[in-house]
């Protein structure tokens, strides 16, 4: 069966968001980088949806570390069977990690949708229409969405747009 992937280099709030998403603490969220080392799966069962999240480890540029290359491969063999990913990215703070996933989800068939997380510190909108317009013209998203993972603003959408497009859906795969 299919599942949603949440991928994002570390630290972008991608467990805060799954544990939003559950509705339940599930995954440990911390300050420091690198707290997920493994995938943890959650079920959010809702009437007759039921929908599989998966939590990758962050993406990690620097390949030196043993550690890092782990995590790249964990992170990377976890999109096999996806659904949808759920790329999630920290509006307030823009790395050249962020590119390399970026570079990593290039060429899968699954809808992907651009997750801004933490707008709730972000004083200047404007500020992030260049990294957009950069994101937009390196990959087509099937969405972009400004959310607060820690808030829960607009976390829902990205529930409604799982459904739509988990492959138990008919429309889907026919
Ligand atoms: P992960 O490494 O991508 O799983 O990131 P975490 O979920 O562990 O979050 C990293 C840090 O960002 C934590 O201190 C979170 O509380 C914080 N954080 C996550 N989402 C938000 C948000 O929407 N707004 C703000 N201000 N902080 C957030």
């Amino acid at each position: 069966c299919g599942f949603v992937a949440i991928v994002g280099r570390p630290n972008v709030g991608k467990s805060t968001l799954l544990n939003q998403l559950l509705g339940q603490k599930v995954s440990i969220t911390s300050k420091k980088p690198q707290t997920t080392r493994h995938r943890i799966l959650g079920i959010d069962t809702e009437g007759a949806y039921q929908t599989v999240y998966v939590d990758t480890p962050g993406l990690h540029i620097e390949e030196k570390r043993a550690i890092n290359r782990l995590m790249n491969r964990a992170a990377t063999s976890s999109l096999g069977d996806v659904a949808m990913v759920v790329f999630v990215v920290d509006g307030t703070h823009w790395t050249k990690d962020d590119e390399m996933v970026l570079g990593k989800l290039r060429g899968l068939k699954c809808p992907i949708v651009l997750a801004i997380n933490k707008v709730d510190q972000i004083k200047d909108k404007e500020a992030l229409l260049p990294h957009l317009e950069f994101l937009g013209s390196q990959m087509k998203f099937t969405h972009v969405l400004p959310i607060s993972a820690r808030k829960g603003d607009n976390v829902e959408k990205i529930r409604e747009w799982a459904k739509e497009w988990l492959p138990e859906n008919d429309h889907f795969f026919p």
